[in-house]
């Protein structure tokens, strides 16, 4: 290596290679989906992933109402209501409530869940970061900015009997309403943010991320800092308000550190918050297909993608549900017809469902894949979408049978960046229940591991500077105890060793 490239091999072109007694060097692995800066904001946030009751919510709220200064908003993130639904028993008037997300009951926090905080505006995100919930005095602040008696379009502001607001706010209502009433964090605090994010994504062996940006962060923060964080960093646009105004795609100067690639667009929520756009309804909610969202329910999705396309943009459309999936197609067909080009230009995004008609239509198209949602909405999905339709979920092997190009990813802060645990649910089926689930989706590690360097590289569209150990590539190498091609990746998963980032070695754990 000369510090930042590989300039020799003895075995040039690998995608793993053993350097020495059971140490194997790959490249360092490229997360396709990251929130960068929200990954940074949320290591200060207190954690409420794993939280399987209303008192241990209660008991994290606190401490970190205790910790805070006053005068600052209490943020939280990472709750999952199914982590305490499956402790108690369904009954009859929760079933009948549970169709509608409208109203408070099935389990989902209300503001009273935050009442420890007292005059402290509080939010606390679900996992997704499509729900959140808010406190009285959150509330109260939104209410001087905003009407309350009206949902925002692509939103629903859950209400009690009496209509009143109960502080638990969807989609559009989360984003639009709330968010813009939290404080941004000084600039000070954002830039030791985007530092412990690197850190973070260093410690997982991580080197090269695709991150969903808004553009004044790029160029507030992302942009002073690149060439600090020693992290590669492709940027998509998320700013999306109706016409797009494309020129922020160019709001900073490119180089290898930081380079903005295209845009991203919304057309469904979650399967957890039933908001994912279904072909069928919902198994557990028989009324509901869930929802579009943004351009896709505004009918300006193909315009959206035909402009981006057209002007160079690689385009990103998230689509969690199987008709949301064939939304996408369907506006990637539209483009294509009206002459732009779009097979290598166009990701989309989780894909988590897929109807097997829709999954031959992805030859050649990028589908950026989150394992790690696999691993976690295994359990929760089995209700929503019933036994039948289990073999919709999470396609990896049919997507890469029918040709379609796999970039993966965490969608980090919704889970943590680790790649080799993605990798085991990948390539064993591992979810957190446990359980092997649908192991025919199975891929091969080889393929898994491809989809972390070489593929991502490509899909981030800088295959031609990382993601493979190559003479002329960058130096970025994760070492790992274990051949991840060889591995048993049933019982056990590799170790990292240390990441190496343009030939230094930046994180070495222990
Ligand atoms: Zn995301």
């Amino acid at each position: 290596m000369d510090g930042s490239k590989i300039v020799a091999m003895d075995d040039a072109g690998a995608v793993d290679q053993e350097i020495d007694g059971g140490e194997f060097a790959c490249p360092a692995f490229i997360d396709s989906h990251v929130h960068f800066l929200l990954g940074g904001r949320a290591l200060a946030h207190a954690h409420l992933a794993g939280v399987s009751s209303r008192e241990e919510f209660e008991r994290v709220i606190r401490a970190k109402h205790e910790a805070l200064p006053d005068n600052v908003w209490l943020e939280a993130s990472g709750w999952d209501q199914g982590n305490w639904q499956k402790n108690s028993k369904p009954n009859a008037s929760m079933h009948t409530q549970d169709h509608a997300l409208k109203n408070s009951g099935h389990g989902m926090p209300d503001q009273t869940w935050l009442a420890t905080c007292g005059n402290r505006p509080a939010i606390a995100w679900r996992m997704d970061q499509h729900v959140c919930v808010v406190n009285r005095a959150a509330l109260n602040i939104i209410a001087q900015r905003h009407d309350l008696s009206r949902d925002p379009v692509g939103g629903t502001i859950a209400r009690d009997a009496a209509g009143n607001p109960t502080g638990l706010l969807l989609e559009q209502a989360a984003w639009t309403l709330a968010i813009p009433c939290v404080p941004e964090p000084n600039s000070q605090a954002l830039r030791a943010m985007a530092h412990a994010a690197a850190r973070h994504l260093h410690a997982h062996g991580i080197a090269t991320v695709g991150s969903m940006e808004y553009a004044r962060d790029i160029i507030a923060t992302l942009s002073p800092l690149r060439h600090e964080l020693n992290i590669r960093i492709l940027a998509t646009i998320l700013d999306r308000q109706w016409p797009i105004d494309w020129s922020l795609g160019e709001c900073v100067a490119a180089d290898d550190a930081l380079r903005i690639i295209g845009f991203k667009s919304f057309i469904d929520g979650t399967l957890g918050s039933r908001t994912a756009r279904m072909l069928e309804p919902y198994c557990d909610a028989p009324e509901s297909l869930g929802m579009f969202v943004e351009l896709a329910e505004s009918g300006k999705l193909s315009d959206w993608l035909r402009e981006g396309l057209s002007r160079g943009w690689s385009m990103s459309m998230h689509a969690i549900g199987d008709a949301a999936l064939r939304a996408a197609l369907n506006a990637a067909d539209a483009a294509e017809k009206s002459g732009v080009r779009a097979r290598e230009s166009l990701r989309i995004e989780h894909g988590q469902t897929a109807h097997p008609i829709d999954i031959a239509r992805c030859e050649d198209r990028w589908l950026s894949m989150q394992p790690l949602h696999k691993y976690f909405d295994a359990g929760p999905a089995l209700p929503r979408l019933g036994a039948a339709r289990m073999d919709r979920f999470f396609c990896f092997k049919q997507f890469h049978e029918a040709g379609a190009r796999l970039a993966f990813g965490s969608d980090w802060p919704i889970v943590e960046p680790d790649c080799l645990q993605a990798m085991q649910t990948a390539i064993a089926g591992a979810t957190a229940a446990g359980a092997v689930t649908e192991h025919r989706s199975s891929l091969d590690a080889e393929i898994a591991l491809q989809a972390f360097t070489n593929q991502a590289a490509k899909c981030l569209r800088v295959g031609d500077r990382c993601g493979t150990l190559k003479v002329g590539l960058a130096a970025d190498i994760v070492s790992l105890d274990r051949d991840p091609l060889t591995n048993d990746w049933s019982n056990h998963k590799p170790n990292i060793r240390f990441t190496c980032v343009a030939g230094e070695r930046i994180h070495a754990p222990g």
